[in-house]
């Protein structure tokens, strides 16, 4: 799963630039530099390229870029997974272009030509005689206009128990998608082999009886679209983020948008950045960029702190724990007088991978960085729940606590106990400023319940759109009755705990 990497370098090209323009604003009057910023902030918010203008551009290659210190040894680690298959019903199953051509037996794939419907038949025959069986002439489908959207969800999770226990074997996780999103009318869930498509975003599909105008979304099921399609081609993207050092400490503008076109001064990597590598960039930044974020509302001194010790309470190694190398670039280069920050990644689910620790916790640090003494200090309490952490000799108090898209409402628990409770006390008991998000603007007002039904908290900030959530979208399977896509860290509230 790993691949060691020697002597990985960044690019500095862009940064130079940036550098250079900062120290001739610095050299203005004040008056003048404060006009000068008022435009200059005016025209990147016009001049900020968000992501559905990025939707045409081809895909961007990464740039290699020969840096001057090429002789320094360093071992860091690159994980390079492929990223799975994803299943869409109107898309390819062996190529995701769009299709025309639906599987005649079961209906419930579709390929794009004759040929790949001939290709893919191998890969689908087994499970094909099954679905048909189950879901198409068995009329598995046809009571799914009259249930209720809970009813859909429990009759779907129920219809891939029966679909394994008739293959006699796990699906995949492709292959549930084929039950979990369904090939029916998204507005009333009829099921047929004649189903049209959106013209526009060539996903959502419609019967007879409903338009194919679907207003709201369709926008983001292109860049949905957009994504899984390079994703499946090129694997995962590792954007470029420039070295932008600050003089003195930089307050985030509350728009990702915006701080991009300041960081990337407009560069042509930034112009011709694609929707893909765009939604990349915020997906690996949305950790360290909400952190921050958070950090800059909650905790005064920010702008003088020289040590800060964040805990992230659940983490999930694939989300949280990867592309800790952006640590660096928004908390050491924006935060001037900041010299050790120290990360702390603690939950029961947390898996790592059988790499050696000292290149999993290893983050690589600009030469500018390393002469000054900063760092960005990991470590992982893989297998452990918070309360168990904070009662151990590991722990250091934090001066933040993050909880990404943890469903504290969701009582369901782990391994059948519900430990949150314990997990919630303890956290508050820290009397830190705790930061948390939802995927969803619903789920959010049921985390802060669940908080406050366990201890008294005070409230420092009220939940509200996340500036920095990602921008990649996922399918909503938990609450698709509300939204049909969901984005990590998409609300953000920030509570403390009473004394
Ligand atoms: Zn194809
Ligand atoms: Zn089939
Ligand atoms: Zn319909
Ligand atoms: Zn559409
Ligand atoms: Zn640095």
């Amino acid at each position: 799963m790993g691949r060691r990497k020697r002597n990985s370098k960044k690019f500095s090209g862009v940064n130079q630039k940036i550098c250079e323009s900062k120290i001739l604003e610095k050299l203005n009057s004040d008056e003048e530099e404060e006009t000068k910023k008022k435009e200059e902030d005016f025209s990147t918010l016009e001049n900020a390229i968000d992501v559905y203008q990025r939707l045409k551009l081809p895909l961007v290659h990464s740039m290699q870029h020969q840096s001057d210190d090429s002789d320094e040894e360093e071992d860091t680690v690159v994980l390079n997974f492929w990223p799975r298959f994803v299943f869409v019903s109107n898309l390819c199953l062996i190529c995701m272009e769009r299709s025309e051509e639906i599987c005649e037996s079961c209906g419930m794939v579709s390929y794009c030509t004759v040929k790949h419907k001939k290709q893919g038949w191998l890969k689908h025959r087994e499970l094909c005689e099954v679905l048909t069986e189950v879901c198409t002439n068995g009329g598995g489908l046809s009571f799914l206009p009259n249930l209720t959207a809970d009813d859909y969800r429990v009759y779907r999770l129920k219809l891939i128990e029966i679909v394994e226990c008739r293959l006699k074997r796990l699906l995949e996780p492709w292959e549930k998608e084929i039950l979990l999103y369904p090939r029916v009318c998204c507005s009333c869930r009829y099921f047929s082999k004649a189903l049209k498509y959106c013209p526009t975003c060539e996903i959502e599909l419609f019967c007879k009886d409903h338009d194919d105008k679907h207003k709201e979304w369709c926008q983001d099921f292109q860049v949905f679209r957009r994504v899984l399609f390079m994703q499946h081609r090129n694997g995962h993207v590792d954007p470029e983020i420039p070295d932008t050092f600050q003089n003195s400490p930089l307050h985030l503008p509350n728009n990702f948008d915006l701080l991009m076109a300041q960081l990337y001064n407009r560069s042509t990597y930034y112009c011709s950045m694609d929707c893909y590598t765009y939604c990349s960039l915020s997906h690996i930044s949305t950790i360290p960029l909400t952190t921050l974020y958070s950090m800059q509302i909650s905790c005064q001194d920010w702008k003088n702190i020289d040590t800060f010790v964040v805990h992230v309470i659940g983490a999930e190694f694939q989300f949280e724990c990867i592309n800790l190398h952006v640590w660096e670039k928004f908390f050491l280069h924006f935060l001037p007088n900041l010299k050790h920050l120290k990360l702390i990644f603690i939950g029961p689910e947390l898996r790592l991978p059988a790499v050696p620790l000292n290149l999993l916790t290893a983050v690589k640090i600009c030469s500018a960085c390393k002469s000054f003494g900063r760092c960005v200090n990991v470590s992982f309490h893989p297998g452990k729940f918070y309360h168990n952490f904070c009662r151990s000799k590991q722990f250091i108090k934090p001066h933040l606590v993050c909880l990404f898209n943890p469903g504290l409402y969701r009582e369901t628990g782990f391994e059948g106990r519900d430990t949150w409770p314990e997990t919630i006390r303890e956290f508050c008991k820290t009397q830190v400023p705790v930061c948390v998000t939802s995927y969803t603007k619903h789920e959010i007002p049921r985390e802060m319940i669940r908080i406050k039904s366990i201890i008294d908290v005070e409230t420092i900030l009220e939940p509200e759109k996340n500036p920095f959530a990602s921008i990649k979208p996922d399918r909503n399977f938990v609450s698709d009755d509300a939204v049909p896509l969901i984005y990590k860290n998409y609300y953000l509230a920030i509570i403390r705990g009473k004394s």
